[in-house]
């Protein structure tokens, strides 16, 4: 059974991830910005009551990071599975309203806050047999596939996020810690919309077999959820 902390899980990927690591028996810590208004989420832990709590959790406040590493060092020893999903595409940025707010929000949210949040989970993630970060990255943050003048804010974010997480995989290399970032594919969730060829069942599936068949040779690479290297 493997304890395993997800942000970002009232809804889309965050929440499916939720649900897929619940039905393998994982122990998990679900965490979201608003509990009250989390109502499916929280439907899960009623009928999940031993496996699933659900916590507090703006990604972007410090504070409420070393809260949440409290609770879940008050449940268990040891994180093997971080999943930093939260994130931000801000609708409608163009170069006509373009904002240093939005983009340093999108940096915050996207490249800041799940390196932050690895670096105070570590001595839990280190404690672990076999842990693995993984950051839910994007195909937009290819700086060699970029062709188009939009989305300032969240490709340039998720290319930042890209380079955390393998800084953070050669700084975590000799604890056991793998660090990849996955991108899970276009899929049909708020951000994704309802074009997206991908359901959030099929994206996730494909994730987490990808996560479950990581080696330390994946470390610090950029994979898409079926498992192929995407390009930097
Ligand atoms: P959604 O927009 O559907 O969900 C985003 C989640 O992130 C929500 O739970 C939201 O919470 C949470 N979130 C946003 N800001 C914060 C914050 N400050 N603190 C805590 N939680 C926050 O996105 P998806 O489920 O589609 O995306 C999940 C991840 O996958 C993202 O990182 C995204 O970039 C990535 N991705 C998605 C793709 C897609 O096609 N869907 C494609 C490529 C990558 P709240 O409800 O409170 O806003």
């Amino acid at each position: 059974m493997k304890n395993t902390l997800i942000t970002g899980t009232n809804r889309g990927l965050g929440f499916e991830l939720v649900r897929q690591c619940l039905a393998r028996g994982d122990r998990v810590f679900g965490t979201c910005r608003d509990v009250e208004a989390a109502t499916e989420l929280q439907e899960l832990a009623t009928n999940h009551p031993d496996q699933l709590t659900i916590i507090e959790l703006d990604v972007t406040d410090e504070q409420a990071i070393d809260r949440c590493v409290e609770i879940v060092q008050s449940h268990t020893t040891h994180v093997d599975l971080l999943f930093n999903n939260a994130g931000i595409s801000p609708d409608g940025e163009e170069w006509s309203n373009l904002s240093p707010e939005t983009l340093l929000h999108s940096f915050h949210v996207n490249a800041v806050a799940p390196v932050i949040l690895t670096n105070r989970l570590y001595p839990l993630l280190k404690a672990s047999q076999e842990s693995k970060v993984i950051n839910l990255s994007s195909g937009q943050a290819s700086v060699s596939k970029k062709g188009d003048g939009g989305k300032y804010s969240y490709g340039s974010s998720k290319t930042a996020l890209n380079m955390l997480s393998r800084t953070m995989a050669f700084g975590l290399r000799d604890d056991g810690i793998i660090v990849t970032a996955i991108t899970p594919g276009w899929t049909r969730t708020d951000m994704g919309g309802p074009n997206a060829p991908n359901s959030p069942e099929e994206s996730i599936q494909g994730v987490l077999k990808v996560v479950d068949n990581l080696t330390m040779e994946d470390t610090g690479e950029f994979l898409t959820w079926e498992g192929e290297h995407y390009p930097w």
